[in-house]
């Protein structure tokens, strides 16, 4: 109990002691009790429009992503406090995050207050890219420069055909901002290749929204996938040969980049039809290009992983092989498959997954993500796009400079994003 209490107490016994009404007593003790409250309800800051949400335990509070290295001043968006209280910072208040930060929230009557330290997260590095170099394959896994062990979680853009209504989200802008407020260390360019619209319909122009994803990822420091992004390459060798060697030419030194060569097979023979399509085009790439890794294609759809495992690729080093799943269809069956096809000793690739999409109650997904942490592989999920259906990250009409705030983010994006801003511990 403080002074200020026990002082009105005091008074009013005396007044008691000299009247016959004390009902009075109660009313004052109540009210001066409530205004003494003065909590922190919660707190969010905000740097270059992304919005970082604090925790708040005991006189702590901590953000809970990391801010960028080269970050030097945060904004205070939001602060929620009891009522009748007030606090030291406000709405807009600027912080350096270089010094220790104290917020006092004070009681409207001045009578109590709290201290909080804020205490900033901020990355030890200036890019992932600089953090883990170029990956490699070792074994079953995928490791850094320093031989440990790397899971990334990122994005997937949408297909790049003129006229598919992804291709607006193609932009350097969407690159940064997916790895500012979703902590996103890795994309794909999802490069169309036979279907209307695409690579072999306007060269020029699929090509160039897919570099305008890998330019951006390199100058932002993010590892990037060049996705040949078919369901019938081996129809086309001599396109994919070509154009690998075009990326290999352009990117091959940069260790950003991964190349896939083969989104998703259909019902084909991995043996007689997908390996000799890969050996080819990997070949052609090794010619120009011998360390960044190669990521290929399995049967149905990027599922049949344990046909790869039983007759893997040895013409060539820092090979892995794609697995894909949706939650609504690919549940524990799919992921003992795949584990069976890891102890076999192949490394494995998430370069496109869905979650059951519409809602973020998604337990299939919860289940798949805690699977790929485990078994440390890394995955982009399907897709950057707007298009209204159950795995757009964005709803329809949303900014295509991104900058999405809650409310443009789908249910599939919201659950994506919570996803990725947790990956990178
Ligand atoms: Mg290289």
């Amino acid at each position: 109990m403080n002074t200020k209490i026990i002082f009105i107490l005091i008074t009013n016994l005396l007044f008691c002691l000299s009247c016959s009404s004390p009902t009075t007593i109660d009313e004052e003790i109540i009210d001066i009790t409530k205004s003494n409250a003065s909590q922190l309800i919660s707190f969010e800051l905000e740097y270059k429009q992304s919005v970082f949400n604090c925790t708040i335990s005991d006189n702590e509070v901590i953000m809970e992503r990391n801010l960028p290295l080269e970050a030097k001043e945060i904004k205070v968006k939001a602060i929620t406090i009891s009522s009748k209280a007030t606090s030291s910072l406000k709405i807009g208040s600027v912080l350096s995050i270089s010094n220790d930060q104290k917020l006092m929230v004070t009681a409207e009557d001045g009578v109590t207050n709290n201290k909080y330290n804020l205490s900033f997260k901020v990355n030890e590095y200036t890019s992932i890219v600089d953090k883990h170099g170029l990956l490699q394959v070792n074994g079953n896994k995928i490791v850094d420069k320093n031989n440990e062990a790397v899971s990334l979680a990122g994005n997937s853009f949408f297909w790049t055909n003129n006229n598919w209504g992804g291709l607006k989200y193609y932009k350097a802008s969407v690159v940064s901002w997916l790895k500012l407020d979703w902590n996103t260390t890795i994309v794909r360019a999802a490069m169309g290749v036979e279907d209307d619209g695409g690579y072999l319909n306007d060269k020029l122009a699929n090509k160039n929204r897919l570099k305008i994803i890998v330019d951006a990822a390199i100058d932002q420091g993010l590892y990037v996938i060049i996705d040949w992004h078919s369901h019938h390459a081996e129809d086309n060798t001599d396109e994919a040969v070509e154009f690998f060697k075009e990326m290999a030419t352009l990117y091959g030194n940069h260790p950003n980049i991964i190349y896939e060569i083969y989104n998703e097979p259909l019902d084909v023979s991995w043996d007689t039809t997908i390996k000799p399509y890969a050996e080819t085009v990997i070949s052609a790439i090794r010619a120009i290009d011998p360390d960044n890794i190669i990521v290929v294609g399995t049967p149905e759809w990027s599922q049949k992983v344990d046909e790869a495992a039983n007759n893997p690729i040895t013409s060539s080093e820092n090979i892995a092989y794609t697995l894909h799943f949706y939650s609504v269809h690919h549940k524990q069956w799919l992921r003992d498959k795949a584990k069976a096809a890891m102890d076999k000793g192949i490394a494995l690739f998430v370069t496109e997954w869905g979650t059951i999409g519409y809602t973020q109650n998604d337990p299939e997904t919860a289940s798949w993500m805690k699977w790929c942490k485990d078994n440390n592989l890394s995955h982009c999920s399907w897709a950057v796009n707007d298009k209204v259906e159950e795995w757009s990250i964005v709803k329809e009409g949303a900014n295509s400079n991104g900058s999405w705030i809650d409310d443009k983010l789908t249910e599939s994006g919201k659950l994506t994003r919570s996803i990725n801003r947790k990956w990178q511990e």
